[in-house]
């Protein structure tokens, strides 16, 4: 199973399967992986396996929690990695979701203090209902506002924090930039490709 790989000079995390969304540009609707890339896992990979996988991560420009599902399902173990992995001072970003509230119940950004350079939070739609069709969040439209509340609350741990959307047909992307721009965080726009389908955050390696 893969745990860690690398694409260009980022090396990605593959944590989990684990996601309460169901986004419809998903790349897990199309297979197993990403090319000759398996992602889905057997079982879960705890923190020793992680950093095995990792190995030496020196000469990476940066490393990504990412895919096949929702990293942030796995908090202790980001927490446990990205610790360990501080000390060799190469970028660490988390892509997600941003629905942590709702899968742990709390606000878990003091658990990632200091520990992220970038967080980039898929925000897919402009409102709640667009967000709902696309997403299929097991929490219905409710998640579209915990995940601005988690972006607005991510200004306050990490330096640098991007919104992004898939140019998925539908999508407002203007609407989307102006919500990105009015909570001061950066845009980013994901290429669609269908298919394979591209995915804001679980696979959108880049
Ligand atoms: S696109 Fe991301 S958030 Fe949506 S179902 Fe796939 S892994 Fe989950």
């Amino acid at each position: 199973m893969t745990i860690a790989y690398s694409i260009g000079k980022n090396l990605y995390l593959n944590i989990t399967n684990r996601c309460p969304n169901d986004c419809v540009f998903c790349i897990r609707q199309n297979g197993e992986g990403i090319g000759d890339t398996q992602l889905w896992l057997k079982t879960e990979p705890d923190v020793d396996q992680i950093l095995q996988s990792v190995g030496d991560p020196t000469g990476y420009e940066e490393i990504v929690f990412c895919g096949y599902g929702e990293p942030i399902t796995r908090l202790d173990a980001i927490v446990a990695v990205a610790k360990a992995l501080r000390p060799f001072g190469i970028p660490i970003r988390l892509d997600t979701s941003g629905l942590a509230d709702l899968i742990h119940g709390r606000d878990v950004w003091p658990d990632l203090a200091g520990l992220l350079d970038a967080v980039s939070i898929s925000l897919n739609a402009h409102n709640a209902a667009e967000y709902d069709k696309l997403c299929r969040s097991k929490w219905g439209e409710d998640a579209f506002r915990a995940m601005l509340d988690f972006t607005n609350r991510a200004k306050d741990y990490v330096p640098k924090v991007i919104l992004t959307v898939v140019d998925y047909p539908g999508v407002n992307l203007e609407a989307c930039r102006n919500i990105a721009d009015g909570m001061g965080v950066s845009f980013r726009i994901r290429r669609y490709e269908a298919p394979p389908s591209a995915c804001s955050k679980a696979a959108a390696q880049d």
